[in-house]
């Protein structure tokens, strides 16, 4: 299992998938959200209406239109202080389900590898303690345990940078 952390804009990343934390509605907002619709252009937003939103924990999959990926998997983490006690099996189930359709993504087109590049899932504007945060989602992509898919941790703040710097040196 491969994990790195990197210091990024995710928009900027030549790898298979990157993740999208969006919000339910998958009709762009802010954040990594309007970076990647602003970045993908017209048509990703075109395709995301077609998808009928998606809800909290759950992922759905669209092309990358102008982005250098190949395609972007949406999924919508949870809000800290309105799904509360939830929250952490939430945002657990974004990782998974995304894990889920990158795999099925690599076994569909017959890739021996591939790479996923995750942004710091509801540590912005949903308000997810960060530490926490980086804890779920790097127990969670270990457990899933996945040799075929590495994956990269991106990081735009220096403060979760350095949280996931921390916590991945004990790994
Ligand atoms: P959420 O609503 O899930 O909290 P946000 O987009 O507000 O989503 O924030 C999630 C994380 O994405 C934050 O840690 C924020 O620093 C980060 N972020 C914002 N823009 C980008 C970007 N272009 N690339 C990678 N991460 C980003």
């Amino acid at each position: 299992m491969i994990m790195r952390v990197i210091k990024d804009d995710i928009t900027a990343l030549d790898v298979d998938i990157i993740v999208n934390a969006a919000n339910k509605s998958l009709l762009g907002g802010g954040g990594v959200d309007g970076a990647i619709h602003r970045a993908s252009g017209p048509k990703l937003l075109e395709e995301c209406r077609s998808l009928n939103g998606c809800n909290t924990g759950e992922s759905k999959m669209t092309d990358a239109y102008n982005l250098p990926c190949k395609k972007i998997i949406h999924t919508v983490g949870p809000i800290y202080y309105y799904d509360k006690e939830n929250s952490k099996e939430l945002l657990e189930n974004c990782y998974k389900s995304s894990m889920s359709l990158a795999e099925e993504y690599r076994i569909n087109n017959n890739l021996e590898k591939i790479t996923i590049a995750f942004p710091c899932i509801s540590t912005g504007v949903y308000a997810y303690p960060k530490k926490e945060a980086c804890k779920i989602a790097i127990n969670t992509i270990k457990e899933i345990n996945n040799d075929n898919i590495e994956v990269i941790f991106v990081c735009f703040d220096l403060e979760n940078y350095n949280i996931y710097m921390e916590e991945l040196k004990n790994e």
